[in-house]
């Protein structure tokens, strides 16, 4: 069953420039570490990422540990590759993917070695049915494992032709720096970083944007939404539906302190006065630094996901705005 997508997609969408390079960026792009599992629906993955698209979406980000169980999210988003974007519509797709975390038994099966990344970039093409990624992410720091190395294997994977531009994710501005430096050697450019941003985790402000815009590298902030903490769910305290039900999920249900929900309901507040839900202010504000290409951001329904892209409705901050969040928006 092919997609036919909509026509006017491309009518009023707007894209931003990653660092230096020539590639442009949606300024919301749709992740799948979570909602693309074994125990999700598949059509329900489907739909999101038909509405996605259908609304100038063309950046879905993956990693071969994507799940549960790891590789599911790429055997899931390659079947809707192959069956809804054939042809053509591949090209109007940015599909990234990553390796690093546990994915296989033994001491090959992650990290950041030549063995493991090399290994770990034709299992994902395997799984996604496709000839090349067009971002190929070191999906977090492995102190053990020479910088040198990894940096040669993303070269390498670049050389081969089967991703198109390399990232990192997680790295200090230093990790980040030796990385670009050891890239350029290879020829090869870095061109983004992906860290996690939002209004709950500023990490970044603290010298790792300064270092991107230094060198030239974009910037991919993920769980925008600090997984949903910063939405309306869980301003009553505990969400009835979702992630943090889930025992074995990723939501730390002691995220849910009662400083970090008092600071949830003074952001909430002000985004009702800015005519926009907790979620749209989040992913607005991500994007009031021009230094973040893309905010990365997850949707488990169609309608979260049309609350999200809502954001762009708007993304302008008075001053005064911004000193007002700046007193909520604290881990
Ligand atoms: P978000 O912070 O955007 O959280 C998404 C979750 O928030 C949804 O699954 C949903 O939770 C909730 N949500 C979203 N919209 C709404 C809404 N309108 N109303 C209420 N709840 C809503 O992002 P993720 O944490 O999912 O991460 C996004 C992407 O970032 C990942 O898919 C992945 O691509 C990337 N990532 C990268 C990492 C890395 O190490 N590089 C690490 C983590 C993520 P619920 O399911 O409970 O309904």
């Amino acid at each position: 069953m092919s997609h036919f997508p909509d026509q006017t997609r491309y009518e009023t969408a707007v894209y931003r420039r990653c660092g230096h390079s020539g590639l442009v960026l949606p300024p919301i792009s749709l992740g799948t570490w979570q909602n693309f599992g074994a125990g999700n629906d598949f059509d329900a993955g489907r739909a999101i990422v038909r509405r996605a698209f259908d609304r100038g979406v063309t950046h879905f980000d993956l990693a071969n540990m994507y799940g549960p169980p790891a590789g599911h999210a790429e055997d899931v988003f390659g079947r809707i590759l192959r069956e809804d974007f054939p042809g053509l519509l591949r090209h109007e797709l940015v599909v990234s993917s990553k390796a690093g975390y546990e994915m296989w038994p033994g001491p090959y099966g992650r990290g950041a070695s030549m063995k493991h990344l090399i290994a770990s970039i034709d299992q994902t093409l395997g799984r996604l049915g496709v000839d090349h990624v067009d971002i190929f992410y070191a999906h977090r720091p492995w102190p053990d494992d020479p910088m040198e190395e990894t940096m040669a294997a993303l070269a390498q994977i670049v050389r081969q032709g089967k991703a198109l531009h390399v990232g990192v994710s997680s790295f200090s501005p230093e990790r980040t720096r030796t990385a670009h430096e050891l890239l350029k050697r290879e020829g090869v450019p870095l061109l983004i970083h992906q860290p996690n941003y939002s209004m709950l985790n500023r990490h970044i402000e603290d010298g790792l944007l300064d270092t991107l815009e230094e060198l030239g590298v974009g910037c991919i902030g993920f769980s925008a939404l600090a997984q949903g903490l910063l939405t309306d769910r869980y301003l009553d305290g505990q969400a009835t539906s979702g992630r943090s039900l889930d025992p074995q999920g990723p939501f730390n249900p002691a995220a849910l302190t009662p400083e970090n929900l008092a600071n949830v309901r003074g952001l909430a507040a002000i985004a009702r006065r800015r005519g926009q839900t907790l979620a749209q202010m989040a992913i607005a504000w991500v994007l009031r630094d021009p230094r973040v290409t893309s905010a990365l951001i997850g949707a488990r329904t169609v309608e979260q996901l049309d609350e999200s892209l809502d954001a762009l409705n708007n993304t302008a901050f008075s001053p005064e705005e911004l000193s007002e969040i700046d007193e909520f928006a604290r881990e």
